[in-house]
């Protein structure tokens, strides 16, 4: 398989103030996410977590070092550019759903492609087809309201993939749930990851959510301190195991 970086850091740090109050939120950080890769951002509050989110996310740009996401060098991007980019390629899935209220869950896997000036019909096609990817097609005309929690975030899941990204990114996608929806929505991930190839970095606080992951990076102060397979992989393997058949181009 060839080593195509979706995202590849190259001496980050994003610093925040200046002289006494200066904080490093991530100090020198070298990283790459390979396509295919289920990767679990982990570390104590305040290692700088959301701050690297927020850059792979190309919600932000770093203060010294690159970021090339695709090959591309983000640093070098105007604001509609880096907009574009998010939309045609990074889906993205956060702790709290935020799904619109009065909005069916079919309206809402649509969003994206309404953005993207996907035709109308095109659109309920691929956001019916996201919705039975995470087994939620007959729940297609509830609003989030008549829904439960691991199923909103299933709506929320859906939404993330209904435009194909390269990238899926989680921040925290199991914060809000009790232990049950919690596995429920991890193993989705997995599945997602496994037979669609898909790549994900999510960030979590929660050591139990390694088992999931094919790579853990680990942030401590602001500096990638580890970047490994976890050594208790059970559920979703190590990912050079996993056959290559399951792996599709994206
Ligand atoms: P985590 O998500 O791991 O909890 P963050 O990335 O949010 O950590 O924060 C890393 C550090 O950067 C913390 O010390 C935090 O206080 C600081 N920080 C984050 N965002 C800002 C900001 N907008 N202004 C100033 N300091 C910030
Ligand atoms: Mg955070």
């Amino acid at each position: 398989m060839t080593t195509f970086a979706v995202v590849e850091f190259k001496g980050v740090s994003k610093i925040y103030g200046a002289g006494d109050t200066e904080v490093r939120a991530l100090d020198g950080v070298d990283m790459r996410i390979h396509r295919g890769e289920f990767v679990a951002i982990m570390g104590s509050s305040g290692s700088g977590k959301s701050t690297a989110m927020n850059l792979i996310g190309c919600l932000d740009l770093p203060t010294l070092g690159a970021y090339e996401f695709r090959g591309v060098n983000v640093c070098e991007l105007d604001a509609d550019q880096r907009a574009l980019l998010r939309r045609m390629y990074i889906g993205f899935v956060f702790q709290g759903f935020n799904l619109l209220a009065r909005t069916s869950a079919v309206e809402n896997v649509e969003l994206p492609l309404v953005y993207r000036r996907v035709p109308a019909r095109e659109r309920r096609e691929r956001a019916m087809e996201s919705l039975r990817a995470v087994g939620l097609e007959n729940r297609a005309h509830h609003t989030p309201s008549e829904l439960s929690g691991g199923q909103q975030q299933r709506v929320a899941i859906a939404r993330a993939l209904v435009s194909d990204p390269s990238l899926l990114l989680a921040d925290e996608p199991t914060g809000n749930l009790d232990s049950p929806r919690k596995r429920e929505i991890m193993e989705l991930l997995v599945r997602l990851n496994e037979e669609r190839g898909i790549t994900i970095a999510m960030v979590t606080h929660e050591p139990d959510m390694s088992v999931y992951v094919s790579r853990v990076a680990m942030f401590k102060d602001g500096k990638l301190v580890g970047d490994d397979a976890p050594e208790h992989v059970t559920f979703a393997g190590p990912l050079s195991t996993r056959p290559l058949s399951s792996r599709q181009s994206s």
